[in-house]
């Protein structure tokens, strides 16, 4: 066979464990001989806005994103290798490479949902028409921990309750080993290798720090590695994770794995890999068990999105309902900024808007909040989630938005949070409404999650005054849900 130079095209894969299209790349040429180009191009149109007007990639994201690609510059580097960074489309930047760098074929992970797919479409349509129709595309899949190959169904057959999913892949459960890390050709040094961008290049302000955050969170596999080894083996807290992962405040609550997850820093075989590996040599118990559990959810949405397509972000949903939501900026502004009146509510969108981040369990009670109480337009909230979160990860928002919003696939229908009682459940001493509402700090546990039945006295004597220090509560938290159930329950 000839001698063959493949250009390996990152994308939401930033990492080189467990990278089948680098592994692939240094098989195929320790047979041909031949050269491999990592790229990644920093796409304008993540930096642009999305439909109601947010910045789509916010200052949090795409710090991270920098750090991440940076990351995997320097770990490439040290397998002798490097990574030829662009700003650019893909489907422009690529066909120019290969002319110039004699490219025999293109190896690249495939993606889901509409956008991505569009430009691997529209990189394919600008190799054909540039005459490069010689130069082989070749797609792998590297994002969930099941490998669809290996689903006991077909994907256009997903059965439409996670449960049922979830119950016939466990059957027989089957996930890869992960690839490893490859030997790559030493690449020369007189190419232009790119610079990485600013974040003021991408338009962006730098975010302000943040010592209130859960977890400093900084981009790149070397990071969600580092991240892994602590969660597992430093601190051993995989054994209690079941019962901690809904803790709002500590960065131990939960693994903290979703931002090197979504951009690929972390491969979710890897994490599956380990977790065996502390089964065997220290212990198996529920919550060992819980983490695989919960990277299933992650796995589920991306089949959903690849089975449904485009309906995820639509506004009917999963279940194409016609709810009349609200287009109500004022009420969104007080959900953006934190000031709902319900410190529950609260806490979260201020500790989202200060870090970009928020628990699993926050988002729940914010995103009920907004569609059940509010009966706010759940994609607003949708793309404010999109704009902010460093985690961010079409699938995994935009599925359980429309879970949560009551369009998705969840057979219950109307399920409300009663922020209330979530409230007395997860926080019970009020710690966590404290540390982002400062001006509450003063209320004892009893009565911090309900501030609004302060009686005169009890706002002087705590230092809160409803209405000037602390807002009164945007609506009545049960009379609201009542009167969206009732319009949901009569589509
Ligand atoms: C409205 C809403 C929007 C969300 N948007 C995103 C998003 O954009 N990106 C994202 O990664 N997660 C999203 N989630 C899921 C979940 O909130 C986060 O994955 C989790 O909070 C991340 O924290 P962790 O890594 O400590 O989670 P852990 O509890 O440690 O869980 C381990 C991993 O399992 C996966 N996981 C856990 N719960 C879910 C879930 N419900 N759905 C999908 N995967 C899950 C994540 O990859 C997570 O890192 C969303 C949830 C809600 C309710």
């Amino acid at each position: 066979m000839s001698h063959q130079n493949i250009l390996v095209w990152f994308r939401n894969d930033l990492r080189s464990h467990d990278c089948e299209t680098l592994y692939q790349a240094s098989l195929a040429i320790q047979k041909t001989g031949g050269q491999i180009f990592p790229v990644y191009c920093f796409d304008p149109r993540h930096f642009r806005h999305t439909q109601f007007g947010f910045p789509k990639t916010g200052a949090f994201r795409a710090k991270f994103l920098i750090e991440s690609v940076a990351n995997l510059r320097e770990n490439l580097r040290s397998l002798g290798s490097n990574l030829i960074v662009r700003i650019g489309k893909p489907e422009e930047v690529i066909p120019d490479l290969i002319p110039q760098l004699e490219i025999n074929s293109i190896y690249y992970h495939t993606e889901v949902t509409s956008e991505e797919k569009g430009v691997e479409k529209s990189l394919n349509k600008n190799l054909k028409s540039r005459n490069a129709a010689t130069t082989n595309l070749k797609q792998f899949w590297g994002s969930t921990l099941l490998h669809p190959d290996d689903l006991p169904f077909a994907i256009a057959k997903l059965p439409e309750l996670f449960t049922h999913f979830r119950k016939q892949v466990e059957a027989d459960l089957l996930v890869r080993p992960p690839f490893p890390i490859p030997k790559l050709p030493t690449l020369s040094t007189d190419l232009d290798w790119g610079e990485i961008p600013s974040l003021a290049i991408l338009g962006l302000a730098e975010p302000e720090a943040c010592d209130r955050a859960v977890l400093q969170f900084h981009g790149g596999e070397s990071q969600g590695l580092q991240r892994l080894e602590h969660y597992f083996w430093q601190s051993d807290r995989l054994q209690v994770y079941k019962q901690t992962r809904n803790g709002m405040l500590y960065a131990d609550d939960s693994s903290k794995f979703s931002p090197w997850l979504a951009l690929g820093c972390l491969s979710p075989r890897y994490i599956y890999a380990q977790v065996k590996q502390y089964e065997s040599d220290r212990m198996a118990n529920d919550s060992t068990y819980w983490l695989i559990f919960e990277l299933l959810w992650r796995d589920y949405f991306r089949f959903v999105a690849a089975k449904h397509g485009n309906r995820i972000f639509e506004r009917t949903g999963l279940r194409d309902m016609d709810i009349p939501w609200k287009e109500d900026w004022k009420r969104f502004e007080l959900w953006q900024e934190g000031r709902t009146g319900f410190p529950l509510v609260d806490a979260n969108m201020r500790e989202l808007a200060a870090t970009g981040f928020m628990s699993n369990r926050g988002r729940q009670n914010v995103a009920s909040f907004l569609t059940k109480n509010l009966g706010i337009d759940w994609r607003m909230g949708a793309e404010w989630f999109e704009s902010l979160l460093i985690d961010y990860d079409p699938c995994s928002n935009w599925g359980n938005w429309n879970y949560t919003a009551g369009v998705g696939n969840d057979a219950r229908g109307f399920r409300f949070f009663n922020i209330n009682k979530q409230a007395q459940d997860y926080d019970p001493q009020g710690e966590y409404v404290k540390h982002w509402l400062p001006e509450l700090q003063e209320l004892p546990a009893g009565k911090v999650h309900q501030p609004w039945k302060l009686l005169p006295i009890e706002q002087k004597r705590f230092q809160v005054r409803l209405g000037v220090d602390y807002p009164h509560p945007v609506v009545d938290l049960f009379a609201s849900a009542k009167a969206n159930e009732a319009i949901y329950n009569s589509l």
